[in-house]
């Protein structure tokens, strides 16, 4: 039996998976048993805009080396290929109106069948309704990844209209700054590739509300759906590396906890 998150030996399994056959929504699911051996990290990260999930995944996906699907940058990458999907993307976001479950469904099925996720990975922003959520539980078990860690980032409305408002992001990473909590440590360019910073248009102080009142709309049921889970709530107040902190003592807790029961 697998132990752990030990990439040494999950590593030898990664290309098993990989050649497995695709279904129709796209997930690579391994016709054999490795997948249920298989002891992934997979992270969902829950939170109100501003709550700081992109900068903590972003921690989270270099602490574990795991990728970080951010659904916001899928519908924006999505948005600007060629195609009946792309424009209708186009469309919904320019109206100021939400994406489909079913299109962003698909576009996150396609990215857990991605090769790198075989050893885990961090969702941002999906999922976002109670149906993503559903979704998201029948699709997890087919790749090895039935007991997702979810993290609740709680944060006051006031520190989160603040973040949003001071927030920018590389033109070229897509690494997110806050120029009062976590500033570039070279004012206006990312330390990462030394590109521009630029404020995000849909940050525009007017969406600001709107977006916390649509997540607010839809939080309340998918945390439901995540009762019974894996669940953490964590201090979004709390500083970056408090929080990793906080995240490693569960992880090892339940390795811990794995290592017992192996
Ligand atoms: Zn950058």
């Amino acid at each position: 039996m697998l132990r752990s998150w030990d990439k040494h030996v999950s590593k030898k399994y990664t290309s098993r998976i990989a050649e497995s056959s695709a279904t129709d929504d796209g997930i690579c699911i391994a016709r054999d048993c490795w997948g249920v051996l298989l002891n992934m990290l997979s992270i969902i990260l829950l939170g109100s805009p501003g709550s700081g999930r992109s900068t903590l995944g972003r921690i989270l996906s270099r602490r574990w080396d795991i990728p970080l699907i951010c659904t916001g940058d899928l519908l924006r990458s999505a948005a600007e290929k060629i195609g009946p999907v792309a424009k209708a993307i186009r469309h919904t976001i320019d109206g100021g109106n939400l994406v489909s479950d079913e299109i962003v469904n698909h576009l996150l099925a396609s990215e857990l069948g991605r090769p790198d996720c075989a050893d885990g990975f961090v969702l941002d922003g999906f999922p976002r309704t109670a149906a993503q959520a559903q979704f998201l539980s029948d699709v997890l078990p087919r790749i090895g990844a039935s007991d997702p860690m979810v993290l609740q980032l709680n944060v006051s409305p006031e520190i989160a209209v603040e973040r949003i408002q001071s927030r920018v992001q590389c033109v070229g990473c897509g690494r997110a700054y806050n120029s009062k909590l976590w500033p570039s440590g070279h004012p206006g360019y990312c330390d990462d590739d030394g590109m521009p910073l630029v404020k995000r248009t849909d940050d525009v102080e007017r969406s600001i509300a709107t977006s916390l009142r649509r997540y607010a709309e839809t939080a309340a049921s998918v945390i439901a759906h995540y009762r019974n889970a894996n669940y953490h709530v964590l201090d979004a107040g709390s500083a970056p590396g408090t929080l990793l902190e906080t995240v490693e003592g569960v992880v090892a807790q339940q390795q811990a906890f794995r290592f017992a029961l192996a």
